[in-house]
């Protein structure tokens, strides 16, 4: 019984956070049978509408297909083929089909994965409780750890065999894990992305990156009546300092091509900044706390791995949790962590490569200026260079 005389609430596993990690993860537990809660502080439509990440790997859209999370996707979303590398005035389409075997990525908005795996888990899943804070998790080392949280204004507790800490950089999970069993990894980046909404059909339709002496630039878009735009700035940029006017003037700069390339403009309705940091904490698990997607290591948008990297996680841990329910046996559990983290490190580093490929350093010298688009001119002219990014971007194979 809790101080007010309740008896906590238990279940198999406790998941806080309802990010994709989560959802995804009480989706995956429900269809192998395993029952679970999930803690959300923020309320539906929050979660609902925070404009995130867009592009979903080969791998991610064949998980949500089989989890029975596809349909919508598979309706709406939009299948690329390919990206365009623009530097020097130039242009460069990377054909990921035929340089992967037939692999692709599905344009779809975080947005709308969430409002899928949300409504898929209200009408057939286990509880899933918004505005429930988690305050802490304890006993991560024991065989019952619990979860503490806020509820309609008073504490609970949630009782469990296992917690997986889906809340994001921010959460609390993290924090159980002793610091001295602890190792982070991190680097910021003096840049962030000035990101916009617009009402307008894409100017292109597959995503632009864009690489030039004022900074990197990116086209892509939500929906084929919805461009989603970013501008490399400066570190710790407020984006109201940029008048719309200004930010579609330095876009057209960025991807100004020789062939008379024209970017149509229309009503911004969003406009934000986003910092820009890589970031690893290993260990992913200590005892039966497990950390998944952004709690446990994030990446800059770059590369498009952050979602995607939340799903392997998710996955992984679904797995080894219905191995051990048929085998008995704990060693995927046991493996958890060093099996995400083989693909974590590949995402960082392809992360790392895209973002410094890319984007132009405030102190870049003419030297590294001159390498950048070596490399550049390398990826397009060399099959083999070529075919890494495109392995890269359209995904590692989950552990
Ligand atoms: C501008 C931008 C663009 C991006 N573009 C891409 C992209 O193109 N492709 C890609 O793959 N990734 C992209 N990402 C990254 C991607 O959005 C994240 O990696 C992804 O959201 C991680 O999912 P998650 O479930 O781990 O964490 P989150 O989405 O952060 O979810 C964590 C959840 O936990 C909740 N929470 C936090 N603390 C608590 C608590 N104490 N109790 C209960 N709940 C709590 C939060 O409210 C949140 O709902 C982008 C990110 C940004 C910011």
């Amino acid at each position: 019984m809790n101080s007010e005389g309740k008896r906590p609430m238990r279940t198999t596993v406790g998941i806080i956070g309802a990010g994709p990690a989560g959802l995804l993860l009480a989706r995956l537990l429900h269809n192998a049978g395993i029952d679970s809660v999930v803690l959300e502080s923020r309320d539906r439509a929050y979660v609902e509408h925070r404009q995130r990440a867009g592009i979903l790997e080969q791998g991610t859209v064949d998980v949500l297909r089989v989890a029975g999370a596809g349909e919508r996707m598979d309706r709406e979303g939009l299948r690329h083929d390919g990206i365009e590398l623009r530097f020097d005035k130039k242009r460069h389409r990377v054909d990921f089909p035929a340089l992967t075997g037939g692999r692709s990525v599905m344009v779809y908005a975080q947005t709308e994965v969430c409002k899928d795996l949300i409504a898929l888990q209200l009408k057939e899943g286990g509880p899933l409780l918004f505005e429930a804070e988690a305050l802490a998790v304890e006993g991560a080392d024991t065989d019952s750890p619990r979860v503490r949280f806020r509820y309609e204004g008073s504490e609970d507790v949630l009782e469990c065999d296992y917690v997986v800490g889906c809340d994001g950089f921010w959460g609390v999970s993290r924090g159980a894990i002793p610091a001295e069993l602890t190792r982070v990894f991190e680097r910021t980046y003096p840049f962030g992305w000035l990101g916009i909404l617009a009402d307008v059909a894409p100017s292109h339709d597959e995503l632009v990156y864009a690489r030039h002496d004022r900074g990197f630039a990116l086209l892509s878009m939500r929906s084929p009546s919805v461009s989603r735009l970013y501008l490399q700035v400066p570190e710790g940029t407020d984006a109201e300092a940029w008048s719309d006017e200004a930010i579609w003037a330095e876009l057209e700069r960025r991807f100004e091509t020789a062939d008379g390339w024209r970017l149509e403009r229309g009503p911004v309705t969003q406009k934000s900044v986003t910092p820009m940091r890589s970031y690893v904490h290993e260990p992913m698990r200590h005892g039966r706390l497990f950390l998944a997607g952004d709690a446990a290591h994030i990446v800059p948008p770059t590369g498009a791995k952050g979602l995607n990297l939340a799903v392997g996680d998710v996955v992984t841990f679904a797995r080894a949790l219905t191995h051990e329910r048929e085998t008995g046996s704990a060693e995927l559990l046991d493996a958890y962590s060093a099996t995400c983290l083989r693909r974590v490190w590949q995402a960082e580093r392809f992360s790392y490569d895209m973002t410094t490929l890319l984007h132009r350093a405030p102190d870049a010298t003419p030297f590294e200026d001159r390498l950048q688009l070596a490399r550049l001119e390398r990826i397009a002219g060399a099959r083999a260079a070529e075919t890494d990014l495109a392995e890269g971007y359209t995904g590692f194979p989950f552990g």
